[in-house]
Order: structure tokens, then sequence, then C-alpha cells
């Protein structure tokens, strides 16, 4: 057996949205970003992709989605003021919801908009139709607060997942990730944990211990084992990484632990050293 790619049934879907990405300029920067987060919370991303500000491509993209029933679908982008930002129009049509304007959605960027012209000489803030766009949400929606810039994100409950739409603009997705999204991260994918152990090898060649390996894998499929070339201290080194996420942290080291002292034996009886493991 192969390692079991489906092992973890708290799975998460990144749907990353804008036309800038499709045509490379701007680099994705927030899936890797949600991907590295979400597994350290002992989820696993499953699937991500890019899209067009285009209601039938997000349509598309959502209602396939759904059917898969994850925990957690995230997108980004396509919450701000411009006609071209159109996610959560995109949402409403797809599941065909109403959308209506949020009281409190407009009361925060409000805020927003009159604590922008205390810190910046000229500015008006008053709410245009432009800024109201960005209280408009799919009925259902939870609103969530934007630290760091104007648009609110939301969360919405759809089949056996929950929806959750947030900015594009890095700084506002992070600050939203860490304050607002925590009680909705927490009752969806849940606080567990991930574990990553790095064995470096004093020598190369990977066509070498591939059986080790592959024997290890066979008996630990919850346990993802991988080799890699890796810059150690200056030098290229041969790496093993073994890594595991999931809720319950205590089961999930002690399996990562039993699949690195096989791996460990087997190297070592091909004559190999462990120069350290780093976790
Ligand atoms: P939007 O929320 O769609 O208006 O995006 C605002 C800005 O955020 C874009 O112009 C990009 O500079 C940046 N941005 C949007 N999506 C991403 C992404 N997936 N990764 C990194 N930066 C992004
Ligand atoms: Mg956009």
């Amino acid at each position: 057996m192969a390692y079991n790619t489906n092992h973890n049934n708290n799975f998460v879907e990144i749907y990353a949205i804008g036309n800038e990405l499709l045509v490379g300029q701007v680099l994705d920067t927030n899936t890797h970003w949600l991907i590295r987060n979400i597994t350290a919370a002992g989820a696993q991303v499953r699937r991500t992709a890019m899209i067009r500000d285009d209601y039938d491509d997000i349509g598309e993209q959502l209602l396939a989605a759904i059917a898969r029933q994850p925990k957690l679908i995230i997108t980004t982008g396509g919450l701000g003021p411009t006609d071209d930002d159109m996610t959560y129009r995109a949402v409403a049509r797809a599941l065909n919801l109403e959308q209506y304007e949020d009281a409190y959605a407009i009361e925060m960027i409000r805020q927003r908009y009159e604590y922008l012209a205390t810190v910046r000489p000229n500015f008006d803030p008053s709410l245009t139709e432009s800024r109201r766009k960005m209280a408009l949400f799919p009925r259902g929606a939870e609103i969530l607060a934007n630290g760091a810039g104007a648009a609110p994100a939301m969360a919405l409950a759809v089949g056996a997942s929950i929806l959750v739409c947030l900015p594009g603009v890095p700084v506002e997705m992070k600050d939203i990730y860490a304050t607002s999204l925590q009680p909705v991260l927490a009752r969806t994918i849940g606080t567990g944990g991930y574990v990553e152990r790095n064995i470096i090898l004093d020598k190369g060649d990977e066509s070498r211990i591939a059986p080790v390996l592959l024997a290890a894998q066979a008996s630990h499929g919850t346990v993802y084992i991988k080799s890699r070339g890796q810059m150690v201290e200056g030098t290229q080194r041969l790496t093993v990484v073994l890594s595991r996420g999931g809720n319950d942290l205590a089961t999930v080291r002690n399996s990562v632990i039993m699949a690195e002292a096989e791996v460990v034996a087997g190297l070592e009886a091909l004559g190999y050293g462990i120069l350290k493991v780093v976790e």
C-alpha cells in the first residue's frame, strides 16, 4: 500500500480568485500560506485551483467543491469595491441565495473609511455605492471583521461544508485568519496538529534508498514518507521527510516516530549514517 492520501477526513479545498493570478501579474502566495496554516492545524488540503473573475467559473468550482463535502472551502480574492470583485455575487448566484446589504458590515466599512480620513489628507470617507457593494452578502452569511482593510469576509454553511471567503490582499487575509476566522476554524477543522521529521543522511543516491522507503510506506500508510534533496547548512543533502497531521497529536506523533524507526533501521542496514533529525 502506498501513502493513503485519504486517511485524514478533515479536509479542505482552497480557491484563489482573480484574473491577475491567471495572467501571471501576481503570484498566488495566499494558497501556499493557507496550506501551511491548515496543515499545521492537523487538517489536510486536498485540492486547490486559481479561478478567473467570472461568475460561471466561480460557480462551477464551488458546486463541484460542495459535492465533495470538505469541512472547509476557502476562497481568496474578489471582495473589493471594483466591479471585477464578484465573489459574493458569484456565491449568491451559484447557491440561489438572495443578496442583502448587511448593516453590521456597513458599519465596519463606514468605520474603516472614517479611520482612513483621519490618517490621509483630503480623504473623503463617504459611503459611495462602490464602498457599499462590499456589504452585499449572500443570505445566511456570518460576517467576519477585517482588521486590516475595508472588505469584511464571511463564513456560510453550505451542505456539509463551511464556505469561507477571504480578501485577496495578503495582509488582510492573514489578519482575518488570525482573528475573526479563529472561531470558525475551531468548530470546523478543529485544533489538531502536524508533525514533520527530517532525517538528514550522510550520503546521496535516492535510487538506493527507494526500497527502504517503499517498505516503510507499506506498513505506515498514514505517514507521508518522502525523500528529497535539500540544502542543509550550505551542503546539498539527501533528506527523508516523514509527516502526518491529525486531530489527536499523540496518535500523530506516535505514528511518525514508529515509521521513522523503521526507515532509520533500513537505512543503517544499507550503510547510511544519520547526520541528524530535525523536527
Ligand atoms: P482582490 O481582493 O481580488 O481585490 O485582490 C486584491 C489584491 O490582492 C490583488 O490585486 C493582488 O495584488 C492581491 N492578491 C489577490 N489574490 C492573491 C493571491 N491569491 N495571492 C497573493 N496575492 C493576491
Ligand atoms: Mg480581484
